[in-house]
């Protein structure tokens, strides 16, 4: 008998046809009519199906009635109309054969509602609820219409190193890559350790970022993506920071900022507008249980144009409003607080900061006839904070060397990213898309740590 998923039996109104549908039980009741009501997920959508199963089956009595929550069937039989209740099809079972039983004192997904806290605790198993079926389901709708957005823009997808020897931009704390003795370190002198006995014959860690691999050949192809993880040691027990995340980082020849900023806007909303086309069921779900206003928000972005604004002239605009814990003056690096009046009391939608000063800036980012700030843009959104950043590259090879030099960085390390500028430099922009908050935004997910299957932060790796 032909296997079906549940979401094509809604979808195609599978009417009168037998077939087999295999899946999770959810629920069982039994009625006092001699059957039993399934409720069945295969994961493949949100709603379950329904299954009779009546007590003429001949294992009614011995699999049947011991089926519990967690554990898996196949089922055959016809798909029929339903008399009662609120399901407009069901699977009438012709048999109900269990692949696993499971157990009804032990196996922690029950009725009863579980903290999102409790289920980090039970990662292995919260892919089985609701909501982490919808989270599954939008991250990997969202991947899809990341991968057609920019190969319908002509981008190739490119894979850039997740072993790095360079910190590319001091992005943060890094991840050592290390196959030494931890007992019996090699050293040069006390508290030197010589790396060029390990692994590399250097020192090695996890990327921060694919961005200046993927210079390189954005400046031979033109147009690149890279969709990776990426690694950063912070320290950051936030609700938005993770210790591993994905990163959606476009490099394009030829571009300037405004060109960059361009394409983070039709990015983003390309992206809800596929979500809102592709999982309208999952959005309708975390509108009712997580963020009720979810697609209000989701709609706004889509509907708007996003207010562009430098760095300098937000400073103008907080500097109106004592009310900050944070004092604000020009030259600090904004805080949340300052971040959430922008997008959420000043101007009420997606706000794109340009123009940073360079001081708070990575050396790469182009610096502005006034010598002061860099082609920088962050974009912010409500309630989620900075989505992306991204800036115009240095191309001209004497500011970016002395950028390096004010530093006090050793051009040296950076060789291969300076000889991009003395062979054929040319203009060029892109941006880093963090793909995690990018879920946090579409789901309504109050934490980052329930957008990846399994996170890694401070202190916990598990799984
Ligand atoms: P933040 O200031 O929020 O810590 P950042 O300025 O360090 O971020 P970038 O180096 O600009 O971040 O990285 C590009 C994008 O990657 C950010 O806009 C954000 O969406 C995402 N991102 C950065 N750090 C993290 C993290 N620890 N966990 C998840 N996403 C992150
Ligand atoms: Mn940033």
């Amino acid at each position: 008998m032909q296997q079906f998923l549940i979401r094509d039996i809604y979808q195609k109104q599978l009417v009168n046809q037998k077939l087999c549908v295999n899946g999770w039980v959810k629920t069982r009741r039994d009625s006092k009519g001699g059957f039993s009501f399934l409720e069945v997920n295969d994961g493949s959508c949100l709603k379950n199906l329904q299954i009779i199963a009546e007590n003429s089956l001949g294992n009614y009595h011995d699999d049947i009635l011991n089926l519990f929550p967690g554990s898996s069937v196949k089922v055959e039989g016809t798909i029929v109309r339903s008399l009662g209740g609120n399901q407009e099809i069901e699977l009438k079972a012709e048999s109900v054969n269990v692949y696993g039983f499971s157990d009804v004192t032990t196996y922690p997904l029950q009725k009863q509602r579980i903290s999102f806290e409790k289920l980090r605790e039970i990662a292995h198993l919260r892919a089985r609820t609701n909501t982490f079926g919808a989270i599954t389901r939008v991250r990997n709708a969202l991947s899809f219409a990341t991968h057609r957005f920019f190969q319908e823009r002509n981008f190739y997808y490119l894979n850039t190193p997740i072993i790095t020897t360079s910190d590319c931009e001091g992005a943060g704390q890094l991840f050592r890559v290390t196959t030494l003795d931890m007992q019996n370190l090699p050293m040069n002198k006390p508290g030197n350790i010589n790396s060029q006995s390990d692994f590399f014959g250097e020192e090695a860690s996890l990327t921060v970022s694919g961005q200046l691999e993927a210079e390189t050949y954005a400046c031979a192809l033109g147009r690149v993506y890279t969709f990776g993880p990426t690694f950063r040691a912070e320290n950051s027990n936030t609700s938005r920071h993770l210790a591993e995340f994905w990163m959606v980082e476009p490099e394009m020849a030829f571009a300037d900022l405004m060109q960059d900023i361009t394409l983070a806007e039709d990015y983003l909303k390309f992206l809800i507008n596929h979500l809102l086309n592709q999982c309208k069921e999952d959005l309708e779900f975390f509108n009712l249980h997580i963020e009720n206003t979810l697609l209000e928000q989701l709609n706004n972005i889509v509907n708007c144009d996003f207010v562009i604004l430098t760095y300098t002239d937000a400073i103008k605009i907080l500097s109106k409003h004592k009310k900050f814990s944070f004092p604000v003056n020009w030259g600090m690096d904004l805080q949340s607080e300052h971040e959430q009046f922008l997008t959420e009391i000043e101007f009420k939608k997606p706000v794109v900061l340009t123009d940073y000063p360079k001081i708070i800036k990575p050396f790469y980012m182009r610096v502005n006839d006034d010598g002061k700030t860099v082609a920088a843009m962050d974009v912010l959104l409500p309630k989620i904070g900075e989505i992306i950043g991204g800036s115009q590259r240095e191309e001209r090879l004497d500011i970016l060397q002395n950028r390096l030099k004010e530093l006090g960085q050793n051009e040296n390390n950076y060789w291969w990213y300076l000889d991009l500028r003395r062979f054929g430099t040319v203009p060029h922009s892109g941006f880093g898309l963090g793909f995690e908050r990018l879920i946090k935004l579409c789901t309504g997910m109050g934490n980052i740590r329930d957008t990846i299957p399994f996170p890694r932060v401070p202190g916990n790796a598990k799984f």
